[in-house]
């Protein structure tokens, strides 16, 4: 059930700011998140898409979700769910935007995207990190900021989670000896970019196909090397070839960019050890050998 706090915060919120006389239709669960609570809110003032959790269970997620998100809707180049209300409403936190109804893909789905994701990618800022921390599925995110990549990747990315695999005893001794190896090579094996705003999780279920365009949500937004989204599109699989065209037309990528997507998904890979545990531990071995 809806708590009723959460309710009465929506209702009020949009009885000022959409349609006085307001009423209430119904609400449906649609937990299927990996993290939240996720309700679709039925009004006379059209739907809405809410999202809850403890409030201190996580501190700061929607905040930081509801700051990505706005971040990658003032691009203007993908489409991205309008934030509307971020608040908490008794020991709940809560966000609530926009409902995207999910529709069949139209023809030419996947070239817009990727093409809507170079665009995006166009966007640059003054170093590798972003101005706020966040977080990656429940997993807090540090973005202090470095002027150069590779420090960036190592010791904001990697080395954390390799610390926490490790102090929760999922990893064995040698990774470690591993990692250091590779650290120390990383800065050869990178070519040079400009900051790229990054949506930070692009997995095949952190955007919605609605009609002929792709909708971003759940951001784990920061300013990185721009392989890294296209990478993280690799984790499980892949898009349709015609979204790595159309990406390449509009912001073309180094050749040999898909040499380096292992690389880039030991981040996602480790992340994946955190939440799911050992299993993920021979794919992440399999991925490091190949850079070591
Ligand atoms: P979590 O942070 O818990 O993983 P997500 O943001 O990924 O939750 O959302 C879970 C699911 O809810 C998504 O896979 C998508 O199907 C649906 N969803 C997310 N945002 C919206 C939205 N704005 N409108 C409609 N459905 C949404």
């Amino acid at each position: 059930m809806l708590q009723p706090e959460i309710r009465k915060t929506v209702e009020d919120f949009l009885r000022t700011s959409k349609d006085p006389d307001l009423k209430w239709l119904g609400e449906e669960n649609v937990g299927c998140g990996s993290v939240n609570a996720a309700w679709r809110v039925r009004t006379s003032a059209g739907d809405f898409f809410l999202k809850c959790n403890d409030a201190f269970n996580l501190p700061g997620l929607f905040e930081a979700e509801s700051r990505g998100l706005r971040r990658l809707r003032d691009t203007g180049t993908l489409r991205v769910p309008q934030v509307l209300l971020q608040t908490t409403a008794g020991e709940n936190a809560f966000l609530l935007m926009e409902f995207v109804p999910a529709r069949d893909e139209g023809d030419g789905f996947f070239a817009g995207f990727g093409r809507g994701l170079a665009r995006m990618h166009r966007n640059t800022w003054k170093a590798f990190g972003l101005d706020h921390c966040n977080y990656i599925s429940s997993i807090r995110q540090s973005n202090a900021p470095r002027g150069d990549w590779a420090p960036f990747f190592i010791e904001e990315r990697l080395a954390p989670l390799l610390k926490s695999a490790f102090d929760a005893d999922l990893l064995p001794q040698n990774v470690l000896k591993k990692f250091d190896e590779l650290f120390r090579r990383i800065p050869d094996i990178i070519p040079v970019e400009q900051p790229a705003l990054l949506h930070g999780d692009l997995w095949y279920g952190n955007f919605i196909r609605s009609g002929g365009e792709a909708v971003l949500i759940d951001p784990a937004i920061y300013y990185g090397h721009r392989e890294v989204d296209l990478a993280m599109t690799k984790l499980f699989g892949g898009f349709h070839p015609d979204f790595y065209a159309a990406y390449r037309e509009e912001f073309p990528l180094e050749e040999n960019w898909e040499e380096r997507v292992g690389l880039w998904n030991l981040y996602p890979l480790l992340v994946h050890v955190m939440l799911f545990g050992e299993e993920y531990v021979p794919r992440l071995l399999e991925s490091l050998e190949r850079y070591c």
